[in-house]
């Protein structure tokens, strides 16, 4: 069995996941002395959305983050539609990706952040097709085309010569979710979202989400919105001190929380 030899570790590598977009196993991260993920597992099918809920603090952010490798696990292995993040596997070894190699996975994993981070001084179209052009080399007419279907679908067809200053926060992130599917990833992440938005400005950034989820997208969704779960969610999620404390459908979870510590949390979301 091939080992992570980079990291000094003699873990052993699982086996491949089977048609699953998504699968974490046994991740560990910490800063320092801030054990924030302590061994998370979870599995992805292809299409199936799962929210994850917890706690501020609690490691969804990190978990988030070490999918598409903005962070290195201490421990564990993630891997999306069968490749191992972050490392590429030679003989009987995993090595660390180049830079380049990790920029072409990190193209596969589309993020949407709590604040929208568009490119203040480009256009809407430009902000949505500059990466494909300059990550994936696609040609400009192409991605131009793509962007236009793009801010149809999210209801912003109007706004393609805009600058991001003359939008509306959840008209922004609409843009930001364009922008991270002109990339045509295989499986989207999404970190609150909504949590930055006027209460009136939320409706229409979980409306394309829903869409989006319909479309057959596979999603990672971090959000207090429990609406939101409770209708799209085919799974979630409660996230408590860097561990799943309670994984199930949204009626079970939200519903009919098992654990002391869900019922808590709920109770205080509510
Ligand atoms: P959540 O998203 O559930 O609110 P986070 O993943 O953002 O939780 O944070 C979990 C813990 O990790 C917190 O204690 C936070 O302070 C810490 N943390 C997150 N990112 C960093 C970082 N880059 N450096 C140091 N500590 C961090
Ligand atoms: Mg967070």
């Amino acid at each position: 069995m091939p080992v992570i030899e980079t990291s000094g570790s003699t873990e052993p590598v699982h086996a491949a996941p089977q048609r699953l977009m998504v699968r974490a196993h046994g991740v560990v991260k910490s800063y320092g002395t801030n054990h924030v993920l302590k061994g998370v597992d979870l599995d992805v099918a292809p299409g199936e959305v799962v929210c994850l809920i917890g706690p501020s603090g609690s490691g969804k952010s990190t978990f988030l983050r070490c999918i598409n490798h903005l962070e290195r696990v201490d421990a564990g292995q993630i891997w999306v539609d069968g490749d191992i993040v972050g490392y590429v596997q030679r003989g009987d070894a995993l090595h660390e990706q180049s830079d380049k190699a990790m920029c072409q996975t990190r193209a596969t994993i589309g993020m949407v952040f709590q604040h929208f981070n568009l490119f203040p001084n480009l256009r809407v179209i430009d902000n949505i097709t500059m990466a494909p052009q300059l990550v994936l080399r696609r040609p400009k007419a192409d991605t131009v085309r793509l962007g236009e279907e793009l801010l149809e679908r999210v209801g912003l067809a109007e706004k393609r010569n805009a600058y991001p200053r003359q939008l509306s926060g959840g008209q922004q992130q609409r843009v930001a979710i364009a922008r991270a599917l002109c990339m045509q990833p295989k499986v989207m992440l999404f970190d609150e979202p909504t949590s930055a938005l006027d209460p009136e400005l939320v409706g229409d950034v979980l409306a394309v989400m829903r869409d989006l989820a319909q479309s057959g997208m596979t999603m990672i969704v971090v959000t207090h919105e429990m609406g939101f779960a409770r209708d799209v969610a085919d799974r979630v999620v409660f996230f408590d001190g860097g561990t799943i404390v309670e994984s199930g459908s949204a009626e079970q979870v939200i519903t009919e929380p098992r654990h002391a510590r869900t019922q808590a949390f709920l109770r205080a979301v509510r």
